[in-house]
């Protein structure tokens, strides 16, 4: 069941009974499933870490020990909802100025001035690489928020490393810069360093999917039973 999805406007829906029932499906969210992906299948990634991606908003996943961190609620994570400024425009979630309003992908967009299109990521890297300093200027700004948000995890947590992966992957050129100078100037302890994912944008899909062959690996005799 989700029970809050503030940017699909979903509340208490059974996700679960919609979906086919032979098969062990699981029902979780983007930024879990790319953390999982970068647990799974990324190279060298340690077993403590932060995982941060975006598309129309912008989720994390705490991987603790090799473990997903859900939180009591299921709740944990909520990287977008962190506020960047209290006093900033209002949000889905009920909040005020939260990460999502500077650094979600429409925000930017909006930021740098561009119509938007079906490939957003391909359209801020594309006037990005052109030089064009308003894009430039708003993942700039966008990095800012992110390291302001990401203080307050990295402050709290302690991981190895951060890693951004989904959208935010392909706009590591111009995010990371004002992303690890906020990172380090905030943090009380050491430098956390910032990774960019090496599976990109497909990251939560392929955790989505090696969630289930998992599942069938841990347990084949549940899919012959079905069979
Ligand atoms: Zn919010």
């Amino acid at each position: 069941t989700v029970v809050r999805a503030p940017n699909l406007e979903w509340r208490d829906t059974d996700l679960g009974a919609l979906l086919p029932g032979d098969w062990p499906l699981t029902v979780d969210n983007e930024a879990n499933f790319g953390a999982l992906a970068e647990l799974w299948l990324g190279a060298g990634t340690p077993r403590e870490f932060l995982h941060v991606s975006a598309e129309i908003g912008i989720g994390a996943a705490i991987v603790v020990d090799g473990q997903l961190l859900r939180g009591t609620r299921g709740f944990a994570g909520e990287l977008g909802h962190v506020p960047v400024r209290p006093d900033g425009p209002s949000c889905a979630c009920g909040g005020r100025g939260c990460l999502e309003q500077y650094a979600g992908q429409e925000a930017v967009l909006r930021a740098a001035g561009l119509q938007p299109r079906e490939d957003l990521v391909g359209l801020l890297a594309e006037h990005a690489e052109k030089g064009e300093e308003g894009v430039r200027a708003a993942l700039r700004d966008a990095g800012t928020a992110l390291g302001i948000a990401l203080t307050g995890a990295v402050n709290l947590l302690d991981p190895e490393t951060v890693v951004l992966g989904g959208a935010l992957a392909g706009l590591s050129p111009w995010l990371l810069p004002s992303l690890e100078a906020e990172l380090a100037g905030r943090t009380a302890g050491p430098a956390c360093p910032v990774a960019v994912s090496p599976l990109g944008p497909e990251g939560p899909l392929l955790g989505a999917a090696h969630s289930v062959v998992r599942a069938v690996l841990d347990d084949p005799a549940s899919v012959t039973k079905r069979a």
